[in-house]
């Protein structure tokens, strides 16, 4: 399959991880659009959360709970962070195996800035 993420999860594309367990990867996304901008995905490829199935709703857990240990980890926990996924052509989904977003390290704009 030709999916860039998959890609990473297999080493076969350079990433820089910073967290890999059995179901989950994190990793520094390529273009920051923040100070700390961290791309966490499930090992497994499904393209999008419409395509998640109801055997995947632990994996989307498993995937939060990555998010608040990065979090302490990178040392945003306290001042903050965004999780985002986006899902689809118009919210800019560019890449379909299923990411989100971890985006922190500044006062970000947007919903509620
Ligand atoms: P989307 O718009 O939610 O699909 O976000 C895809 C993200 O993947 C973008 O922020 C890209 O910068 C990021 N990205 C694409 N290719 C790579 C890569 O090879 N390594 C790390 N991040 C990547």
């Amino acid at each position: 399959m030709d999916c860039i993420f998959c890609k990473i999860v297999e080493g076969t594309i350079p990433s820089k991880k910073v967290l890999e367990n059995e179901h989950v990867v994190a990793f520094h996304d390529i273009q920051p659009a923040a100070p700390v901008h961290i791309l966490i995905i499930p090992k497994k490829h499904f393209a999008g959360m419409n395509d998640a199935q109801d055997s995947d709703w632990p994996l989307i857990g498993e995937i939060h709970r990555a998010a608040q240990q990065i979090a302490k980890e990178q040392g945003v926990a306290e001042t903050g962070y965004r999780l985002v996924n986006n899902c689809g052509k118009d919210a800019g989904q560019v890449v379909f195996h299923l990411h989100y977003h971890l985006l922190a390290g500044e006062k970000l704009g947007g919903l509620n800035a």
